[in-house]
């Protein structure tokens, strides 16, 4: 990627027999916030203990601002990498105060010329006032803002962070993404970030790099791998989807809920057809499935519908639809089902 702070090329990581990332690359750009982002073990943290200097690559090539920081040739030790971290367990030392703590990281230089470092980035959490404190006196949530900052002290170009709200309850997790953020990029720092949720991924992100299985599966902006899944996998990520099976009749795709434009697959093709269940619309009748509501449940903001061929026979398979506001639709009520032919995705077989 041209211009890129950080640049992975080909990166791989074996531990012993497992290869736990194969063959990664990807650019952030300078003050980007890039979220690396994958079900469990796909080697989203394996790949930041590298970028850290935590793991040793088995190929490929990594530099920060063109300096490279592992490839072949060697390895720079980790504290010379210039690169902050927060990782998941972040611990702040508990027997210094929360100015020490956030000074831990500058060098003796830096204290001497960086003078009201500290105190501004802590005016900056607003926790100006708690600095000669000590952690344990600090919440859960005000001992994360102090890490962060711990770990933009030193001023370093990048700066990583793994899965850094999954140890905060729920209440506390949005507002903090939020400020965490807005902490990143008023630092004007080139970020990564791994998690495994992808709302979190769709909100914060400005590119996201999803993972499977050590390898990049697609990379773009959260829009992007939204709207326009490369796979059936990347497309399921993002939440449940409805899967139906469709036939290929020249420049149509035809299933049973209704046709969709053909991308371009050949004749008598086998090609499966997914839909988020927002992309289902129910009409008393016209085109579409003949269903049945099989459930009802308001969300809130929307409602989930079951639906069904046949809500009495057993094991009968099931569709869910999406719909704004509170349902006016009865359990048992006939309904003709439709495709959103903008929220549908067509796949080939998996490769
Ligand atoms: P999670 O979200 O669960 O943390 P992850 O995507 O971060 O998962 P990694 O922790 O990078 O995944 O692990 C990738 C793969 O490498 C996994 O199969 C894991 O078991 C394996 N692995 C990671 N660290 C080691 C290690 N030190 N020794 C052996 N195998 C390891």
């Amino acid at each position: 990627m041209v211009g890129a702070v950080l640049e992975l090329d080909g990166l791989s990581v074996a531990f012993g027999a497992k290869r736990a990332v194969r063959g990664l690359s990807f650019g952030v750009a300078e003050g980007e916030l890039v979220c690396l982002l994958g079900p469990s073990g796909c080697g989203k943290t394996t790949t930041l203990r590298a970028i850290a200097g935590l793991e040793r690559p088995d190929g490929g090539r990594i530099a920060v601002a063109g300096r490279v920081l592992a490839d072949a040739d060697g390895s720079v030790p980790p504290p010379e990498r210039g690169i902050g971290f927060l990782f998941q367990d972040f611990a702040l030392f508990p027997h210094l105060t929360v100015a020490q703590n956030v000074a831990y990281g500058m060098t003796r230089r830096q204290r001497a010329t960086d003078t009201g470092r500290v105190e501004s980035l802590l005016e900056r959490i607003r926790l100006g006032h708690l600095a000669g404190s000590y952690p344990h006196m600090l919440s859960g949530g005000e001992q994360q803002r102090v890490a962060l900052v711990r770990a933009l002290a030193p001023r370093p170009r990048v700066v990583l962070l793994d899965e850094p709200f999954s140890s905060l309850d729920a209440s506390l997790r949005a507002g903090l993404r939020e400020e965490t953020v807005r902490i990143l990029k008023d630092a004007g720092v080139t970020v990564l970030m791994v998690t495994h949720d992808p709302e979190e991924a769709l909100v914060t992100a400005d590119r996201i790099v999803l993972m499977r299985d050590g390898r990049a599966v697609q990379t773009g902006t959260p829009d992007q791998l939204y709207s326009a899944p490369v796979d059936a996998f990347t497309a399921a990520f993002f939440g449940a989807v409805n899967r139906l099976p469709g036939t290929v009749e020249g420049g149509t795709i035809r299933t049973e809920f209704g046709g969709l434009a053909n991308p371009g697959f050949d004749d008598g093709a086998p090609v499966e057809v997914l839909v988020r269940p927002d992309g289902l619309s129910l009409a008393a009748d016209g085109p579409g499935a003949e269903m049945e509501v099989c459930s009802v449940h308001f969300a809130g903001a929307s409602s989930l519908i079951r639906l069904g061929r046949d809500r009495a026979a057993p094991n009968h398979e099931h569709f869910h639809a999406r719909l704004p506001g509170l349902a006016r639709h009865g359990v048992g009520e006939p309904v003709r089902v439709s495709i959103d032919r903008d929220r549908a995705f067509v796949f080939g077989p998996p490769r």
